[in-house]
């Protein structure tokens, strides 16, 4: 196998075929074989997984997984990887290459074609210019036991915060209403070639079996949650009057209220269940007007 970590293999390789480093696509490849070994391992990928790759760029962490999986599927964009993928990994027969953008897949109708019988896991060192509409759509997809990608620290930090602190977000309700997330461990730009200017942190998500809260209606919960959030630091009812204008500043205080929260919280520092309490609160009112 060809150990394209190696820097001294990989230039001469990627040189060969005349391959540049697209910033545009997000390509920053790895070159310390540890990490993609250890995002392998990480992801709990055995004989009994099918796991969706996003990204393979020269096949460092596609490598590992096909060692591991019994099926690989990988979705790349850039064809022009094409023939060096074919040296790294065309060894692998349980992987399947997609040349296309991985936005583009209904990655639900993808998993169910592709690893029929296996347990459906998702794995990547993500492109950063579009980490939150691909883990969005992996998330919202509700098909893989779990999704273990390498993002910028900053955005690992957002996914896995708690309520009241300052990397808490919309986008971490979002992350935790899926699936529960754990910080695995950081990897520094050195381990990048071309360096990134950010140290990066692997992450993975456990999707929920089971939600641990009731919710009348999805599209009201994260209405909610975005006006919670549009207004940080603003009092809850603020944010609730300017994201449901219909209930008005009266409305989104009775909401408040008849949840039994203090008539100054902010939304920042409630938790999933609280914000459940809220949406469901304005969902039954707009029902009943
Ligand atoms: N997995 C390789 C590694 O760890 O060295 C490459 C990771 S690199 C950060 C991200 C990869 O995603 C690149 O190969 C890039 O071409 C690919 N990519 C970028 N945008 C994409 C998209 N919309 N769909 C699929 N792949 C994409």
């Amino acid at each position: 196998m060809i150990d394209v970590c190696n820097i001294q293999v990989m230039k001469p390789l990627l040189a060969e075929h005349g391959f540049h480093f697209s910033k545009a696509k997000g390509q920053n490849f790895l070159i310390a074989q540890w990490v993609p070994q250890q995002i392998a391992e990480d992801s709990g990928v055995d004989a009994t997984v099918g796991v969706l790759e996003i990204g393979p760029g020269i096949g460092p962490l596609t490598q590992q997984l096909c060692l591991r999986a019994k099926k690989v599927c990988a979705v790349e964009l850039d064809t022009r990887l094409k023939p060096i993928l074919k040296m790294t990994v065309g060894e692998f027969e349980n992987l399947e290459i997609i040349w296309d953008d991985v936005l583009k897949q209904d990655v639900a109708e993808l998993v169910k074609d592709k690893f029929a019988g296996l347990r459906p896991v998702a794995c990547a060192n993500l492109p950063y210019y579009i980490t939150s509409p691909i883990l969005s759509a992996l998330l919202e997809a509700e098909c893989f036991e779990a999704v273990t990608v390498m993002v910028q620290k900053e955005v690992a930090l957002r996914i896995a915060a708690k309520p009241g602190t300052a990397d808490y977000s919309a986008f971490t309700v979002f992350c935790q209403f899926y699936a529960e997330p754990e910080l695995l461990f950081d990897v520094p730009a050195h381990c990048f070639l071309p360096q990134p200017k950010v140290t990066s942190a692997v992450v993975t998500l456990r999707t929920r079996m089971e939600r641990p809260w009731e919710i009348l209606d999805q599209a009201t919960f994260f209405r909610t949650v975005k006006a919670s959030f549009a207004m940080r630091r603003k009092k809850l009812q603020n944010g609730l009057a300017a994201g449901f204008p219909e209930l008005g500043k009266e409305g989104a205080g009775e909401v408040i209220a008849t949840c039994g929260l203090p008539e100054n919280v902010r939304g920042e520092t409630l938790g999933i269940e609280a914000f459940a309490a809220i949406a469901n609160e304005i969902y039954r009112r707009k029902r009943n007007d």
